[in-house]
């Protein structure tokens, strides 16, 4: 399954494969490709979404692919998959507030785009299994890499950045996500697109503010430093790629799918600022060892612990800000 998503990637994609299928050598691809669009542009009017829809289809169907459509916000509210194949497909002008509907009024911004990005790839993943697919190819380029795997870091998600910008994303145990275009950037697909004189579908941007979330200032911290300095995206990429994640433990986050790390005999980072914040709000005892001291304090913290969450630290973040826990999953 290949996820198709607006811009000059996806066309680009949508020609590789194209040209891949076609060839008469042993590099031929072998698989039947079965393209599907997630609809969420919900900053444009009902009249763009469907001029958008209909350039679309009409770019998919020219290479002879047929391409689903999925509406993201139905599929958010009732779980259900419903595949439209043509222009029947029902565009709702509330759509927006429908989906933000989910979540709590006032839910940052970044928290926001996060819980979207999480459904966004559960949704990928349900469609696959209902097509019956194991790997889905998405059109991240490197650019959406590099500022992907500094914004895990930034919101406690280092344990996920093997999976969340690896070329390959195995979390689900039947779907692997494969980001074939994760090395290339923008130039390059669109230099490839005027070479083969394609004509990308192109929908009105919205307007962002730079400094209104984690994730748009990431991106925008790592567009700058590209300019000035051209290596930048693909040294962060590199140092991602020697990141792995631990696979031994079996416990999986109920949002995002991503292993928890079971606790061992030494704190993690989390556990260690929890500490911190206990023995910086005690009123020590001076006239005990600091060994006991220590002993005291974390035998105090030892009874404290939680039982373990069924989300991932990052996960126990966001998951606030979700109103039902059918959402979830
Ligand atoms: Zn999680």
């Amino acid at each position: 399954m290949i996820s198709y998503e607006i811009g000059h990637p996806s066309s680009a994609l949508l020609h590789l494969i194209r040209s891949g299928l076609d060839l008469n050598t042993p590099k031929k691809l072998r698989f039947t490709p079965v393209f599907v669009y997630l609809e969420d542009q919900y900053h444009l009017t009902v009249n763009e979404r469907q001029t958008a829809i209909n350039k679309i289809i009409k770019e998919t169907n020219s290479y002879n692919f047929d391409i689903k459509i999925v509406s993201f916000c139905d599929w958010v509210l009732t779980k259900e998959i419903n595949l439209f194949q043509n222009t029947t497909f029902n565009i709702g002008d509330n759509d927006g507030d429908r989906l933000i509907s989910c979540i709590k009024e006032k839910t940052p911004k970044t928290n926001r785009n996060e819980i979207f990005n999480i459904l966004r790839r559960n949704a990928l993943c349900h469609i696959a299994k209902k097509l019956d697919c194991k790997f889905i190819f998405t059109p991240e380029i490197s650019i959406d890499i590099a500022s992907n795997l500094l914004k895990n870091i930034a919101l406690g998600k280092g344990a996920h950045v093997s999976v969340d910008t690896g070329f390959c994303d195995d979390r689900d145990d039947s779907i692997s996500i494969l980001r074939p275009l994760r090395m290339f950037d923008m130039k390059e697909l669109a230099f490839y697109n005027v070479l083969h004189s394609l004509d990308p579908v192109t929908v009105r941007q919205p307007i962002v503010n730079n400094y209104s979330s984690v994730q748009e200032l990431m991106k925008k911290f790592v567009t700058d430093l590209q300019e000035g300095y051209p290596a930048t995206i693909n040294t962060i990429i590199k140092i991602g790629d020697k990141l792995v994640t631990d696979k031994t433990t079996l416990r999986k986050c109920k949002l995002c799918e991503a292993v928890i790390p079971e606790p061992t005999g030494d704190l993690n980072s989390e556990e260690s600022t929890k500490f911190s914040k206990l023995v910086s709000n005690r009123l020590p005892d001076h006239n005990l060892m600091a060994q006991t001291r220590y002993a005291e304090a974390y035998e105090e913290f030892s009874a404290k612990q939680d039982v373990p969450s069924d989300y991932c630290y990052s996960c126990s973040k966001i998951s606030e800000y979700i109103l039902s826990d059918d959402d979830v999953e």
